[in-house]
Order: structure tokens, then sequence, then C-alpha cells
């Protein structure tokens, strides 16, 4: 279970995110959805410990991770990362890169790399290369590999962006079936309403570094709070 209590963060005196709280409870996908620039990134970051919040707190299963005297490294805080050009590693075989955050004996090592690539359908990738791989099939090789640690925590950034769009939706829909079946507590971080829709448990409306509105997807795309929120929501059909 992630909580994010008060998370507040400025640069150059401007306010990036502002006061901003949110539960995610395990197996539950939380998207967080706003337009470019209301501080999603800068949020996730935070939570990931690769940056540092002015003040607020973040508890992972009930545990203080951060706040502005205390602090775990982001290593210890058993939350895995995927990001849009969260490349692999080209040196390494797909089941090399999917071991990298292992612990454990080479046996242990192995039947969890065989568990998650067959999960996300790619055993038979097992000793290729990822520049012999597809865009897709790369980024499932990714997921594998920020899952393979067990996280708590799955923090997304915009891991579909680079994806055409047919595939993309596949992707969406095999990679819920994935982290669902892991049950780690997942960030989701997009600016399309369509993905959120599509993919969320709950949703929470960011802008301007605030959380606007929170709630089931449909409960948000039918009663927006505000004429800005119903706009932005207005391609999505
Ligand atoms: P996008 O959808 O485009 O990725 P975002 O919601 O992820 O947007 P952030 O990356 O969190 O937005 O950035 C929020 C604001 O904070 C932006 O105006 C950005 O310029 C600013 N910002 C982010 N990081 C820094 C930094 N290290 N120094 C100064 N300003 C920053
Ligand atoms: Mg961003």
């Amino acid at each position: 279970r992630l909580e994010i209590r008060n998370l507040m963060r400025q640069f150059d005196g401007r306010m990036v995110v502002n006061d901003v709280s949110l539960t995610v409870m395990p197996g539950q996908v939380t998207c967080l959805l706003g337009p470019s620039g209301c501080g999603k990134s800068t949020t996730l970051r935070m939570i990931a410990g690769v940056d540092m919040q002015d003040s607020g707190e973040i508890y992972v299963d009930g545990s203080l991770v951060c706040d502005t005297v205390f602090r775990i490294p982001p290593e210890r805080r058993s939350v895995g990362l995927m990001f849009q050009d969260f490349a692999l590693f080209p040196h390494l075989s797909v089941a090399e890169n999917v071991a990298f955050g292992l612990s454990g004996s080479k046996e242990e090592k192995r039947a969890r790399v065989e568990e998650l690539l067959s999960r996300v359908n790619l055993l038979r990738f097992i000793d290729e290369y990822p520049h012999n791989l597809s865009g897709g099939e790369q980024q499932r090789v990714a997921l594998a590999r920020a899952l393979a640690p067990r996280p708590r925590i799955m923090l997304m950034d915009e891991p579909f962006s680079g994806l055409d769009n047919r595939l993309r939706d596949e992707i969406r829909d095999s990679t819920l079936e994935v982290l669902k079946s892991e049950g780690s507590a997942v960030l989701l971080v997009t600016h399309e309403p369509e993905e959120a829709m599509r993919m969320a448990d709950e949703i929470a409306l960011m802008r301007d570094g605030k959380i606007v509105q929170q709630g089931a997807p449909y409960n948000i795309y039918n009663s927006p709070v505000d004429l800005n929120a119903a706009q932005f929501f207005s391609d999505v059909n």
C-alpha cells in the first residue's frame, strides 16, 4: 500500500506539487492524470526517492519511507519503476535483463525470470538480446524486469507513449493483467484520459500541482468537477 500525505515541492519559488495526498491499495491501479507540466513526474520522482519533497510524508505498507528529516534511499523502498525511455541493457540477454535486480541463488533467479517471461508471453525470447525484439516486446521485458524483485509499489510514467496505437491497446491490456497478478500497488502517470479510463481502478485528476478530483473512472468521466475537467475528458468515447 502506498500512501502519500501533503506532498509539496517547489522549483525556483514556483509550487509544482501542491499538497498532494493519495492512497493506492495493493492490486489496484491509480492513474495520476493531468496535462503536461501539472507535476505528475515530479510527484513520481519523490515517491521513487530520486527527488526530495519540501514537506509531506510517504509511506509504504504503513511504514514511513520519507519525510523532511528521515529518508530511505530509493533502492530500499520496494519500488519498481517503468518509464517510456527506460531502456533495456543492450549488452545483456533478456534473461539477464530481467534478473538484473534480483538476489538469491542462480536457480531461484532463473525460476523467477521464467515465471515472469511466461507471464508476459516472451519465454521463447529468454536468450535473445534486446535489439532482436520489437518495441512492444522490449516494453514487456522492461515490465518483467521492473516486477522481478516483487516491488510493493510500481511506479509507471507514461510507459506506453512510445508505442503505435494498435500495439498500445494490446500492451495496455496485457500489462494490466500482469500487474494484477503480481498484486503491487500501481501508480500510473498519464496525460491521456483514454488510457486512465482503460487502466485505472481510480483516477486522480491533477492540475497545476493539485489533485482537483479523485474517484472511479466513470464517476469522474460522468461528473467532472468543473468545465476544465469536462473539456479534458471530451475526446474520450
Ligand atoms: P508531462 O506530462 O509533460 O510529463 P508532468 O506533469 O510530468 O508533465 P513535471 O515534469 O512534473 O510535469 O513538471 C512540472 C513542472 O515543474 C514543469 O513546469 C517543469 O518545468 C517543472 N520542473 C520539473 N522539474 C524541475 C526541476 N528540476 N527544476 C525546475 N523546474 C522543474
Ligand atoms: Mg512527466
